[in-house]
């Protein structure tokens, strides 16, 4: 792990590896590992005092897990956190096995308590802005992790309505099947679980999941499970019932390629390189302004300069450096996650995101 966020010229003179993700990075203990049901493992980590302040989160967010590997040295696959910031002390995160996969499997065969992993700080955008709303949360499988924990923050500090809708192959397979019990006697007023079992009722369609969900087009929508359910759902909310694609979110599963835990390489600019844009970027309610070399990424530039910016992928590919650009036109040179809706709003991946303007204004704090 290195810590340092002095920049460092290489032989050549020309790229500068600056020691700046190594701030980002932190090792925690796992202090408890929870069998959830045969395919599933809660793991349950310490924040050390000195942490705290780096590992406070929201609702549906996730973490960045580095996981050993022989091959490659380790991968990082992002991991929900299924506890809730306002009803959990501990940190906690819900892992299932994916069929033939090397992350989610290694984790569920070999952590234990005592260990040490290194990760990224919380990230993510799926998040609900105001928890007072009425919700419409729908899960399938593992993806029920950061619903579970919107859904349990909602119960302790809004007053609304929380519907969840929950899809799982069958009773065994359910994740969280006896706290949810529980909360749903605790809050009946409040609380509606529907599950869906694909033993009994065969695999949700589109159209069953807008016949469920009809009742509950007013309220504000949180979707996470495999790309099947996940288009069958957004289909269903937002083309068949009319909801507005502002209150429907979604949270998509999939693994990291690149090594998000690598430091950053800069191009240094050169004699002849067409002059920096500038940049003025709100960030945790401060406004910075900078001058923005043509060909470097945004978040590669906010990291230099010192700023928390958030990020956890680094490949255009999980949405957690999310932003919004005010004035002005960025290029991305990936983008593996916003939808046209999202690019209309001004919506950009921070990691991606390269000036096409001189000026460009962008914040993250909308
Ligand atoms: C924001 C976010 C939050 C997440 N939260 C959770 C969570 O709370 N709980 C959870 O369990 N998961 C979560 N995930 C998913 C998690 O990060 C991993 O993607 C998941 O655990 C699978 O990783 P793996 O290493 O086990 O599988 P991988 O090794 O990545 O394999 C995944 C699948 O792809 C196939 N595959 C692998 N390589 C190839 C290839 N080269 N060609 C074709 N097929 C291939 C495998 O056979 C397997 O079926 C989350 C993902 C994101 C982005």
């Amino acid at each position: 792990m290195n810590d340092t966020i002095e920049p460092t010229a290489t032989a050549e003179g020309i790229q500068t590896n600056v020691g700046l993700v190594g701030s980002h990075v932190h090792q925690l203990k796992l202090s408890r590992v929870i069998d959830e049901t045969a395919e599933a493992r809660s793991l349950v980590f310490e924040v050390p005092e000195e942490l705290s302040e780096k590992f406070r989160y929201s609702p549906g967010q996730f973490l960045t897990l580095r996981i050993p590997s022989d091959l490659t040295g380790s991968v990082a696959r992002c991991y929900s956190l299924s506890s809730s910031p306002h009803t959990d002390t501990a940190l906690t995160v819900t892992v299932k096995r994916t069929v033939d996969g090397y992350g989610s499997n290694w984790l569920c065969d070999n952590a234990t308590a005592g260990m040490s992993v290194d990760m990224l700080q919380p990230s993510g955008v799926f998040v609900p802005k105001n928890l007072g709303e009425n919700f419409l949360l729908m899960a399938a499988g593992s993806g029920i992790t950061p619903v579970m924990a919107i859904l349990k923050s909602a119960l302790s500090q809004g007053s609304g309505k929380v519907v969840l809708i929950y899809a799982n192959r069958d009773e065994k397979s359910v994740i969280f099947a006896e706290e949810l019990r529980r909360l749903a006697a605790e809050h009946p007023d409040r609380l509606t679980v529907i599950h869906w079992l694909e033993s009994v009722q065969g695999l949700p369609s589109r159209a069953s999941i807008g016949t469920l969900a009809a009742p509950f087009r007013e309220h504000e929508a949180f979707i996470c499970g495999p790309g099947p359910f996940m288009s069958a759902t957004q289909d269903a909310l937002q083309h068949d019932l009319g909801m507005d694609h502002h209150r429907v979110h979604v949270e998509v599963f999939q693994s990291i390629e690149g090594d998000p835990f690598a430091e950053i390489v800069f191009e240094e600019p050169e004699a002849g390189d067409e002059l920096p844009a500038t940049v003025t970027v709100t960030l945790d309610g401060t406004e910075h302004t900078f001058d923005w070399p043509r060909g470097t990424k945004l978040l590669d530039l906010l990291l230099s300069k010192g700023l928390d910016a958030p990020f956890s992928c680094r490949q255009g590919a999980c949405s957690a450096c999310a932003c919004q650009v005010e004035e002005g036109k960025v290029d991305m040179l990936v983008n593996d996650i916003l939808e046209d809706e999202d690019l209309a709003d001004g919506i950009v991946l921070g990691c991606q995101a390269v000036p096409l303007t001189d000026i460009v204004k962008v914040t993250y704090d909308g």
